[in-house]
């Protein structure tokens, strides 16, 4: 059973189970393999992940952080995960990482936050902000890439090696030997560069991400 038919038959049982059953001797009676493509509406899909259970990191959250902005965005940004900040607001990059995010939102391409589309590889907080492990991730990708779909940006920018790692599968390149590279995701343009979070701790490479966002300003033509 792929991950999407497991969420599809999660949702139907948590929906029965909302009406008053307990057990079915045969799940076939309430699961049908129809209609098993996650929805091309962005609000849609948030409706179906924020009811998400489908890893471990559903008992820990307070809120599912879908993610944010223009879904018709030409410059998408996909970090790791919610930190304790968002998973407090049900926002992406809220506190300090959000702030710097924002201000190179601002200074580098002139737009606005609200002008691009900002969401994460997962969609629950990890408990103590580790790193998302293989299972949760895999339970989770599917509802990125469909993201991704729906804003179909002209680049898209990976903030950190959890992002670059799992949007291209390479699990080897270290994100310090790809940064501001010019890769392929599909036809999308997809740019890695360090996380918001890495340059709070490392404020010294900061001119190394303005280099990498100045790539994605001439891809964007701005
Ligand atoms: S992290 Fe993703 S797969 Fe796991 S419960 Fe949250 S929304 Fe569902």
């Amino acid at each position: 059973m792929t991950n999407l038919e497991k969420l599809k038959l999660l949702k139907l049982l948590y929906q029965h189970k909302s009406m008053g059953f307990e057990y079915f001797s045969d799940l076939k009676s309430i699961y049908h393999k129809r209609d098993l493509a996650l929805p091309g509406s962005m609000d849609e899909l948030k409706t179906i992940v924020t009811a998400c259970h489908m890893c471990s990191l559903s008992k820990t959250r307070k809120n599912v952080v879908f993610g944010d902005g223009n879904i018709n965005a030409d410059l998408m940004f996909v970090g790791e995960g919610p930190g304790a900040n968002e998973d407090e607001s049900g926002h992406v990059f809220v506190g300090r990482a959000g702030e710097l995010l924002s201000k190179i939102i601002e200074n580098v391409f002139n737009l606005r936050r609200d002008d691009v589309y900002i969401a994460n590889i997962v969609k629950c907080r990890p408990p103590l902000n580790r790193v998302p492990n293989m299972d949760e991730v895999s339970a989770c990708k599917d509802f990125i890439l469909q993201q991704i779909r729906i804003v179909n940006p002209k680049v898209l920018v990976a903030l950190g090696s959890t992002a670059f790692h799992h949007l291209t599968g390479d699990y080897e390149t270290k994100i310090s030997r790809v940064r501001g590279e010019v890769l392929k995701f599909g036809g999308i343009d997809l740019v890695p560069t360090f996380h918001p979070s890495f340059l709070l701790r490392n404020p010294s490479s900061k001119k190394e991400v303005f280099q990498d966002m100045l790539t994605v300003k001439r891809l964007l033509a701005l």
